[in-house]
């Protein structure tokens, strides 16, 4: 997708602070972050969002799961909590019209979000 910067910057054409990639992923600080630690973990793939999944996704998003539990890991945040969220169209507040999950943790996150 010629106009979507999360295929950018996973083209390498636009610069991002990758903190994990395998073939399927990468996950890069959020340039707006809203919490101690907040990346975005981004399939490279042009999904864009939940309703463009399909059945061949499946393995992917449960990649991305475990990817965010393994980040979480290393943050040391996993006994005291995190937050893997993922905004659908524009009552969530969507901005990025390619799927990716937003990865928060160190300090309290209220419930229910604002
Ligand atoms: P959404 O609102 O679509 O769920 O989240 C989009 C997120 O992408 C926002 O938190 C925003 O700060 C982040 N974002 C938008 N453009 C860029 C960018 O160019 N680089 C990075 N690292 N994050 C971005
Ligand atoms: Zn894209």
């Amino acid at each position: 997708m010629d106009s979507c910067i999360f295929c950018k910057i996973i083209e390498g054409a636009i610069p991002a602070k990758k903190v994990y990639e395998d073939e399927d992923l990468i996950a890069i600080e959020d340039i707006n972050p809203v919490a101690p630690h907040h990346v975005l973990l981004i399939p490279r793939k042009h999904v864009v969002n939940a309703l463009d999944l399909t059945a061949e996704d499946d393995p992917l998003i449960g990649r991305i799961f475990r990817a965010a539990a393994a980040i979480a890991r290393e943050w040391g945040v996993d006994e005291r909590g995190f937050r893997i969220v993922q905004n659908n169209n524009a009552d969530a507040g969507q901005s990025v019209f390619h799927i990716h999950f937003h990865l928060l943790a160190g300090r309290h996150l209220g419930w229910p979000p604002g």
